[in-house]
């Protein structure tokens, strides 16, 4: 599990706690994005993540502990 971050590193869905690149979630296709988060957080191996399946993450990829 990865250290947070002070840093901001772009923006993190609101639906599902993944940082988007661009304006919207590509995984909700929604645009209901936040700035304000906490808790960079990588998950390689879903299936096998105990933290994965507390957030319901069922995709790889780089997400957020905390939205706001
Ligand atoms: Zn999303």
């Amino acid at each position: 599990m990865a250290e947070s971050s002070r840093k901001k590193q772009g923006k993190v869905c609101r639906d599902c706690h993944r940082v988007v690149d661009g304006e919207a979630c590509t995984v909700c296709g929604t645009a209901n994005v936040s700035e304000d988060w906490a808790g960079y957080l990588v998950i390689i191996d879903p299936e096998h993540s105990d933290v994965a399946k507390k957030m319901n993450i069922s995709l790889p990829g780089r997400y957020a502990l905390k939205v706001r």
